[in-house]
């Protein structure tokens, strides 16, 4: 978004955040995610000192629980509150140290009087992603299957194939 249109009054940003961008910038997480909505919803405001985000984007992703692989559905609140400033006036505010943000509120960058909004929403979202995704707080796991009846051990599933391997071996 460009700085000249803020100039009017406040821009406000209602609409789909495109699933298959979404998709492919989500691939720098950790775990298989795939966004199935998403939609963000802001308004910016403009002022001496830089632009006033505030917002949210919210997001469904399909993905499985990392402990007992269950297909699941995650719902993302993720908030869009920043306040942004020219990068000019970041080494002006590292020299004085004193706190120009009003409210506390996180601060961002742009350049070249160009707010990259496809940044600071792909930010919010990442952010958002929990480090393992369960499907319940009491999640059991997988289930461990016995693989041979005669012995008392357990095998995890995804194990199997090699468990076989080395058995038959021996
Ligand atoms: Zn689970």
């Amino acid at each position: 978004m460009d700085l000249e249109d803020l100039e009017k009054g406040p821009g406000n940003i209602d609409r789909d955040i495109p699933l298959d961008w979404l998709g492919q910038e989500m691939k720098a997480c950790e775990y298989n995610v795939e966004p199935t909505r998403a939609h963000t919803q802001m308004t910016l405001n403009a002022s001496d000192q830089g632009v006033l985000m505030s917002g949210s984007a919210s997001v469904r992703v399909k993905t499985e629980c990392g402990k007992c692989l269950a297909e699941m559905y995650l719902d993302l609140e993720c908030p869009l509150n920043s306040f942004l400033m020219p990068i000019e006036a970041r080494q002006e505010l590292d020299d004085r140290d004193d706190e120009l943000t009003p409210q506390d509120l996180k601060r961002d960058w742009y350049y070249n009087d160009t707010i990259v909004l496809d940044e600071l929403v792909r930010d919010a979202i990442m952010l958002e992603l929990p480090m393992n995704p369960r499907c319940s707080d009491s999640c059991p796991g997988i289930e461990m299957q016995k693989l041979d009846k005669n012995k008392e051990d357990y095998i995890d599933p995804r194990l199997a194939p090699l468990a076989s391997i080395k058995l038959s071996k021996e």
